[in-house]
């Protein structure tokens, strides 16, 4: 029985590719983006996440907690990360659901059972189910599993990535995908380097390993104020895709800040906190890939 991490399951979605989908996140990402909006899926197991507001100061995770990793301290309850193993018992436990889990082990066949409940989305839409993170790649096996799966349902398959993944796991999972969303985060190797914590010199092999093959793919760019919506990055962009063999249009996802409150909960710091989105410029960065013959859309 093959099992992965996932965390979260979201039903009735309308930018994770063509039509009404269900988006299955699967945990842990090789990427550091400094604009991550899912940071609850960076990491690859299992973790708590923390309410502070919600607390009712009953201490019964304390008592629960086998690791003693959380004691009452200036007023709160404070995790040891480094005793937590993320079993999840305060979660179970806490009545006021102020530790909550990111992520848990799931089986294909349990993942395939919550998507087979919109099949009736599906059949009418023309949507599928889109396998997202996360980086999906970051799980092949568990990932090739559930392509699998839904491709014995006929079930139209979408896997959303950075492409940042070894080749012969791209090279496996691809024939069974019918339409990758290809996150293209930034074309300058140090500013890719600054911004996500990887080279983007893989990333960009994978991207013209796929196009080559004809394999289809979608191209999205999330749009980061002032780190990579200059417009010359947009007309270096413009040139990449217009040169890439089938592929004709690019997604331009506009940035939000709507992650605060789970970097809270994770208590983490949120490296673009002050960062604000600025739609100005839009309608320029529209117009500038126009220019290369591609149709562009905003918003997945
Ligand atoms: S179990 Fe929940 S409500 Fe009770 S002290 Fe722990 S976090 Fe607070
Ligand atoms: S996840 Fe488990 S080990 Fe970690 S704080 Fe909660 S009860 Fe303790």
């Amino acid at each position: 029985m093959i099992r992965g991490t996932i965390f979260a399951i979201k039903r009735y979605a309308l930018h994770d590719g063509p039509n009404i989908r269900t988006t299955v996140f699967l945990k842990g990402c090789p990427l550091a983006c400094s604009w991550c909006h899912n940071p609850e899926g960076l990491a690859p197991q299992p973790h708590p996440l923390w309410s502070g507001d919600r607390c009712l100061g009953c201490h019964s995770c304390i008592r629960a907690c086998p690791r003693q990793a959380l004691q009452f301290q200036a007023g709160s309850i404070r995790r040891d990360p480094d005793q937590c193993d993320g079993c999840g018992e305060c979660a179970r436990i806490c009545p006021a659901r102020a530790h909550e889990m990111a992520g848990w082990q799931s089986t294909v066949e349990e993942v395939m059972a919550e998507v087979e409940k919109d099949r009736p989305f599906f059949d009418q839409s023309g949507g599928g189910v889109t396998f997202s993170g996360g980086e999906p790649l970051l799980q092949p096996r568990f990932l090739l599993a559930l392509l699998e799966a839904a491709g014995e349902e006929e079930i139209h398959r979408v896997v959303d990535t950075s492409g940042y993944a070894p080749r012969e796991v791209l090279a496996r999972i691809a024939p069974h995908t019918d339409l990758f969303l290809f996150d293209l985060k930034h074309l300058d190797p140090a500013a890719h380097r600054r911004h996500t914590g990887v080279d983007n010199g893989g990333i960009l092999e994978n991207l013209h390993f796929l196009a080559s093959h004809r394999y289809p793919l979608r191209i999205r760019v999330p749009l980061i104020p002032g780190i990579n919506d200059d417009p010359d990055h947009i007309r270096r962009l413009g040139e990449l895709v217009a040169a890439l063999p089938g592929v004709d249009a690019i997604d331009l996802l506009p940035y939000h800040h709507s992650a605060t409150a789970k970097y809270r909960k994770l208590n983490i710091p949120y490296p673009q906190e002050q960062l604000r989105p600025d739609d100005t410029r839009i309608d320029a960065l529209v117009e500038r890939l126009r220019q290369f013959d591609l149709s562009v859309r905003i918003g997945g």
